[in-house]
């Protein structure tokens, strides 16, 4: 699905002589390049507070902690998402509202949200999904209208811009009150384990959001809050501020190879490529594939001629046995089951040349030709 060996390959030189700085610091724990990383990326993204944490979830986590809701307050976010989303939810002891999704942008629609708002909602957690923006400008303004802050899962997202109205733009992650994102190596920034970050414009928000990351406390052994531990390792921040210096190129890479995936798809009767929004600067974490008919012989299919398809995701969150019982569900749901038995997911990653890219497009094709 993704060949991190050979985007390393490419930047060996550079990815070497930052690990290595580290290891002769000694510094693994808060040292210089965590802020360093903090500050780039902080720059990129043109927002006023990046905090390094240790995963994605862990984000998702400090963040709905920094809200101070409490047990019982509903928090509205899609099903159709990665589980880590609505499990920082549950663990929290809050209550998940699911709304179903557009089927063809695969993400939640302020119609959608605004039917789900009860006295209760305390939050929404909009999930760029694949790689491709939620449409944020109605989502703010119902935001504003009901004050209930958005938490953006930009997890997928990083690098994304959303296209305001009158033409401006803005990264994704940084529309909301609060944007998480996260470095697992196969993110379109990815590090060489976990890592994480969550940012905000809001200064009170983020002194709050370093405190819990940093066990509750300010001043070393004065504990304000209850909090958590949870850091960027030093040596992951040295990866992250090279790798940050591609991530552009990296987004190019990705979007080429999905242009050669719509030209290969966009006129078969029984595939849907995926839905380009006018909002939207698309990423493509993923490159995912609606097809109408027996997806799972495709994949069979491509797992035969060795190129790996994944499904994401299979089993729709508010279906998942952890949730039984659990949480709330606005609607049929009818798109999120529609999809959770359509999606297809082609490799997709910032190597993939046009030989391999015709392979898979072929083999895909052949598929549907008997
Ligand atoms: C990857 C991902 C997360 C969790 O990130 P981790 O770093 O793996 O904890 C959360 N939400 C979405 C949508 C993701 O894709």
């Amino acid at each position: 699905m993704v060949d991190l060996k050979v985007q390393y390959q490419k930047i060996k030189p550079s990815i070497d002589r930052a690990i290595q700085d580290v290891v002769d610091s000694a510094a693994f724990i808060n040292g210089k390049p965590v802020v360093e990383f903090a500050t780039e990326l902080e720059e990129y993204l043109k927002v006023n507070h990046v905090i390094p944490c240790a995963n994605g979830t862990d984000a998702l986590q400090i963040a709905m902690m920094a809200l101070d809701l409490q047990p019982g307050d509903e928090v509205i976010c899609p099903s159709f998402t990665y589980y880590a989303t609505v499990e920082v939810i549950a663990l929290l002891k809050l209550s998940p509202v699911f709304v179903d999704v557009n089927p063809y942008t695969f993400t939640i629609e302020c119609s959608e949200v605004e039917k789900a708002i009860t006295s209760k909602t305390k939050a929404i957690i909009p999930v760029h999904l694949y790689g491709q923006s939620v449409d944020m400008e109605p989502l703010l303004a119902l935001s504003h209208t009901y004050s209930i802050p958005l938490i953006e899962d930009n997890a997928q997202g990083i690098g994304g811009n959303y296209i305001f109205q009158d033409k401006k733009i803005k990264k994704t992650g940084t529309l909301g009150a609060i944007g998480c994102t996260s470095f697992f190596p196969s993110k379109n920034l990815g590090c060489y384990g976990d890592g994480g970050a969550i940012c905000t414009d809001d200064q009170e928000t983020a002194d709050k959001m370093r405190m819990i990351a940093n066990h509750g406390q300010k001043e070393r052994y004065y504990h304000e809050l209850i909090g958590v531990n949870s850091r960027l390792d030093t040596l992951q921040a040295a990866i992250l501020s090279v790798k940050l210096n591609y991530l552009d190129e990296y987004i190019k890479a990705r979007r080429k190879a999905a242009e050669f995936y719509d030209q290969a798809f966009c006129n078969h009767p029984q595939i849907t490529i995926p839905q380009r929004a006018a909002y939207a600067y698309h990423v493509f974490h993923q490159y995912t594939l609606i097809v109408e008919k027996n997806r799972d012989g495709l994949v069979k299919h491509l797992q035969e001629h060795n190129i790996p398809a994944m499904i994401y995701y299979p089993v729709p969150c508010h279906q998942q046995r952890a949730f039984k019982g659990r949480g709330k569900v606005t609607g049929d749901m009818k798109n999120t089951m529609w999809l959770s038995d359509r999606v297809i997911s082609l490799p997709m990653h910032t190597e993939l040349d046009d030989e391999q890219l015709a392979f898979i497009s072929e083999t895909v094709l052949n598929f549907f030709k008997n």
